[in-house]
């Protein structure tokens, strides 16, 4: 099992947010930040610890 993917986190990844290796605590913070987003409490930029991982998501990278 691999590191939780958000650059600089050392926790161990054992949960997956759009099949990325995140930490409990990081799967958290996405999906909070996911759901203020579609409530429209915060803008799309304001989503840092989704936009950590978004790299590597495959189907967000753009050809
Ligand atoms: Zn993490």
């Amino acid at each position: 099992m691999g590191n939780c993917k958000h650059p600089g986190c050392k926790e161990l990844g054992t949960h997956t947010w759009a099949l990325v290796p995140v930490c409990v605590e990081h799967r958290k913070a996405i999906k909070l930040e996911t759901k203020q987003y579609y409530l429209r409490k915060i803008s799309y930029q304001m989503r840092t610890n989704y936009m950590g991982i978004m790299p590597l998501i495959p189907w967000s990278r753009k050809e």
